[in-house]
């Protein structure tokens, strides 16, 4: 039974790294002509409405996106991302956040191929009404992990991954490095993102560990921390691990963390990480 809804959480702090990490990566892919594949396995509903009474339960989005929609001026390297929320608010006042599906639909070419799934029974049908009218995409209510043995490797030879379970079901932790090595099998040349929470330290270095004992070369890691670690509920942090990062990737990310760091973390208590886990 899934009870997670990521519109309780959609536009934070997790939300914003996530996403400026995608649109950099679609950004790099798009360099060259060739098609792609978007392979997004946990996909949630596509757009977030945020005075719903999810987001306004939680108000997660005020210390996310929130903070950097009132900032005059933003780092360029985040024109893309920011031009994809635009064009879904028009106007100041910022009323949709848009997930990864969104993101992707926008930027990609009609060369392109999207493959998402989600299994919520609420979530899916919203997805799907999102791209009823959008060849390149199959939107499927099926388990994300089956679709990086079913899918890969996609008939272009190049994609971006998307592996952003909710960690609801708690081995997801352990089902990942598993998935990715199947995935990375098929398809070694792919760019992969694993977003992950830091709840629980122990829990989350262990799964980073297995992904860096893999066997598999060229690992990146980007982690933004609002708070540090400790032992109370909820989350302190979050990242992501990039598997074949773009080249300019983690030159990109150095110019981003300390403005994201001097924008988000409004109570000095934070931190961020950029990292090479595993050389070329
Ligand atoms: N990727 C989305 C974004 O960036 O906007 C957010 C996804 S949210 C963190 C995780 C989603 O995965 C939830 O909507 C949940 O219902 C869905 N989910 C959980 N287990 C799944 C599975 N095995 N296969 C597909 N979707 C799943």
């Amino acid at each position: 039974m899934l009870s997670y809804r990521h519109s309780y959480h959609a536009g934070n702090h997790a939300d914003v790294l996530k996403h400026i990490v995608l649109t950099l990566c679609i950004n790099s892919l798009k360099e060259k002509e060739k098609p792609f594949l978007y392979l997004d396995t946990h996909s949630g509903a596509g757009r977030y409405l945020l005075q719903s009474e999810h987001s306004e339960k939680t108000g997660e989005y005020l210390s996310g996106i929130n903070l950097i929609w009132q900032q005059s001026e933003t780092p360029e390297l985040l024109n893309t991302y920011l031009s994809v929320l635009k064009r879904y608010n028009p106007f100041d006042n910022l009323k949709y956040y848009l997930g990864s599906p969104l993101i992707a639909k926008q930027l990609l070419r009609e060369q392109d191929k999207i493959n998402l799934t989600e299994l919520h029974p609420t979530d899916y049908p919203l997805l799907r009404q999102e791209f009823s009218k959008d060849k390149r995409a199959r939107v499927l209510r099926e388990d994300g992990f089956s679709q990086l043995k079913s899918k890969l490797p996609p008939e272009s030879r190049r994609g971006i991954v998307l592996i952003d379970p909710s960690y609801e079901i708690k081995d997801d932790y352990q089902k990942i490095p598993k998935a990715l090595l199947e995935a990375y099998k098929r398809f070694a040349t792919g760019i992969y993102l694993i977003w992950y929470p830091v709840v629980s330290r122990t829990q989350t270095q262990k799964m980073i560990d297995e992904i860096v004992n893999l066997g598999i070369k060229k690992i990146s890691q980007f982690e933004f921390a609002i708070k540090p670690d400790n032992n109370q509920k909820g989350m302190t942090a979050s990242g992501m691990i990039v598997i074949n990062p773009p080249w300019k990737l983690q030159q990109q990310m150095q110019t981003i963390m300390p403005w994201l760091k001097n924008t988000l973390d409004t109570e000095k208590t934070g931190n961020y990480l950029i990292k090479e886990l595993v050389p070329e």
